[in-house]
């Protein structure tokens, strides 16, 4: 079915699909739509920069959250407070409610996909308690996390694969979507190059579904794999589109320093401390009674500032120790094996004789590309806040839909994937005709794309690809990261603005299009930039504190002002616009009442 085109300019070839959907990204969110897609006979194609089983939903621990009741009381309505409570009043009500209510199905389908959850005794589901889980609005602690052993997004991610395979999904397996093709603010369809033989690919489609995941490699030290690097953000802010929310990032104190590599909190609860460049022990400033235990945001806060004082350790003085090496060798050996060994892999650390360096690590990333529970993207029209963009859908860490709003709960974005994975298949059956004729693309669709990754593939400037990443993320973990000040923030501004500059210098070596990583990074690259760019101007716009955005001039949340979303777009000058949209404290339905900043309604 695929036909092909000369392109005698640049000589490229394109090679036309058509397909009912095409679906970016093969994480959690992407199979799930892929998975209802397929199964209810629409043509549709998956197109995935990396094996499926690679995404890095693949490196989800934790659990995924649902009021299953399955070892205690529970209620999704405790669900939805605990969402709300933990979003800072950020997220919308009516987007929540259809997650918290749709959690309950979302997971029995999995268990029926064959997902290999962990047992209680009686053959239910196992359920461990998670940060901000609570029953009763906040006077228990509930167990809603649902859970297969430590391995949770691993099980998830091939029982979803298994079962888009049973259904017959169409893969699109190491294609590199590079743009989104636009008509008249409508999306048509997305261009790809396929990374192994190096043909260049057009899909036209009645619905595009970004599910590409989030851009932690905007900064410096992340938990998220190499590939996180927001090219479904990228795409639809080169696209004129809006990103809702970037300013909020969540991070976690420690990991590991060089590769981001999560060392969990247990091991400061096995009796770990952390220590600056005088060895001494500063959580015993910052937070006197719980110390090297305070909250995540308190911990990070404080290494952020001892680096910034002068006082990190290492050659450029940018991180932080944390020792273990007091400890029994017996009681590591037993209770932290897994730390140990990423650490001697990842930094080269015996902990039974020398400390672990961490740093503030980037974790999740509240914001992206705005979309109501539908998964159909939204801009503004007519005044409408809510405007969907034709053709146009997103989920998963790529979408901002908003359910986690100024921070998200543990547990809770695996849950998101599934549940709006299922959501935008649902619609989709709803709007979309199988096999409906699609008009013919635009003569000259796809050559902004051919035109951009010709000029990337030939690039002869004078800085690597990877020397202005690494500027770009050390401006962004400086200064974009969990310490934030007027000041500071105007300072990485700045430094961004230059960095955005030299996107035009920079080299790329290998101007082959078969297995190019020089260039895929180069196009990364640019992704990055363009959310890097939207994240740093809004948190300096955003003059208050919210959830994972905590200013030190603005201490104090702004219920009067700034309770909107941030709607930003990014020119290709750099230059930065916001908008804004208002919170949706309406939940969906009338079973519930709406839960108002800081007031208890049950
Ligand atoms: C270490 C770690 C532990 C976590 N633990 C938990 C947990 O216990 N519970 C929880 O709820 N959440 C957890 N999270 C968060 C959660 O795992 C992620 O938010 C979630 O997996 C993101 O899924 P996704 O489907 O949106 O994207 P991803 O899983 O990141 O997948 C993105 C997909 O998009 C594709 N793609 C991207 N760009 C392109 C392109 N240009 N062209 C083609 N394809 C593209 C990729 O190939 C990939 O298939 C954790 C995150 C990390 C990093």
């Amino acid at each position: 079915m695929a036909e092909t085109q000369q392109n005698a300019a640049k000589a490229y070839e394109f090679v036309d699909h058509t397909y009912d959907v095409v679906v970016v990204g093969a994480g959690g969110a992407g199979l799930r739509a892929t998975l209802g897609l397929a199964e209810a006979g629409l043509r549709t194609a998956c197109v995935t920069k990396v094996f499926p089983t690679r995404s890095h939903t693949v490196a989800a621990q934790g659990g995924i959250s649902a009021s299953l009741g399955n070892m205690g009381e529970d209620n999704w309505r405790w669900h939805m407070y605990d969402t709300v409570k933990g979003s800072d009043w950020l997220g919308d009500q009516d987007a929540i409610e259809y997650m918290v209510r749709e959690a309950v199905p979302s997971i029995v389908e999995l268990e029926h996909y064959g997902m290999p959850f962990s047992r209680t005794e009686d053959g239910k589901i196992y359920q461990r308690p998670f940060g901000g889980m609570t029953t009763r609005f906040g006077e228990g602690i509930a167990q809603r996390t649902c859970a297969a052993a430590d391995r949770t997004g691993h099980a998830m991610l091939h029982t979803l694969y298994q079962q888009c395979l049973r259904a017959h999904a169409e893969f699109f397996i190491e294609y590199f979507a590079i743009d989104l093709i636009m008509e008249n603010g409508e999306c048509r369809g997305v261009v790809a190059w396929n990374l192994d033989d190096g043909t260049i690919h057009r899909f036209r489609a009645q619905k595009v579904i970004l599910a590409t995941g989030g851009y932690g490699r905007a900064y410096f030290s992340c938990t998220a794999a190499h590939t996180c690097t927001g090219d479904g953000g990228g795409m639809a802010l080169r696209a004129g589109l809006y990103a809702q929310d970037l300013e909020f990032v969540q991070f976690h104190p420690t990991g590991i320093y060089g590769s981001g590599c999560l060392i969990t909190e247990g091991v400061r609860g096995e009796g770990g401390y952390l220590t600056n460049s005088e060895g001494e022990r500063f959580m015993e400033r910052y937070a006197p009674s719980a110390k090297d235990l305070a909250s995540r945001d308190v911990v990070s806060r404080a290494m952020t500032m001892e680096i910034r004082d002068g006082r990190g350790v290492g050659g450029e003085n940018d991180h932080i120790h944390l020792h273990i090496e007091h400890l029994d060798p017996e009681l590591i050996n037993q209770r932290l094996p897994g730390i140990a060994e990423s650490a001697r892999i990842f930094a080269g650390v015996d902990v039974t004789r020398e400390p672990i360096p961490v740093i503030p690590t980037c974790h999740y990333n509240m914001g992206g590309v705005p979309a109501v529970y539908t998964g159909d993207v939204v801009t503004f029209k007519d005044g409408d806040p809510n405007a969907p963009v034709p053709g146009l859908m997103a989920i998963g860490e790529a979408a901002c839909v908003s359910v986690h709003g100024a921070n998200r709960l543990g547990s809770n974005s695996l849950l998101d994937l599934v549940v709006f994975g299922r959501a935008a298949a649902l619609h989709c059956q709803e709007t979309v005709k199988p096999g409906a004729t699609q008009a013919p693309l635009p003569a000259d669709a796809g050559q902004n794309s051919l035109d951009r990754l010709d000029r990337t593939r030939h690039a002869k400037g004078d800085m690597r690809v990877a020397e202005l990443r690494l500027e770009m993320q050390k401006t962004m973990q400086n200064h974009a990261a969990v310490f934030r000040t007027g000041e500071s923030l105007a300072e990485g501004n700045r430094k961004m603005e230059s960095l955005w500059t030299k996107r035009d210098d920079i080299s790329v070596s290998d101007s082959s299009l078969i297995w190019n990583s020089d260039l895929v990074e180069a196009l990364e690259l640019d992704n990055l930039m363009f959310q890097s760019r939207v994240t740093i101007a809004s948190a300096a716009n955003r003059e208050e504190s919210r959830g994972a955005h905590a200013r030190e001039d603005f201490p104090d949340r702004n219920d009067d002002q700034w309770m909107k979303h941030t709607m930003a777009t990014c020119g290709q000058d750099g230059k930065v616009e916001f908008a804004y949209r208002p919170v949706n404290l309406e939940p969906l339905s009338d079973e519930v009442q709406s839960f108002p900043p800081k007031a208890r309604v049950y």
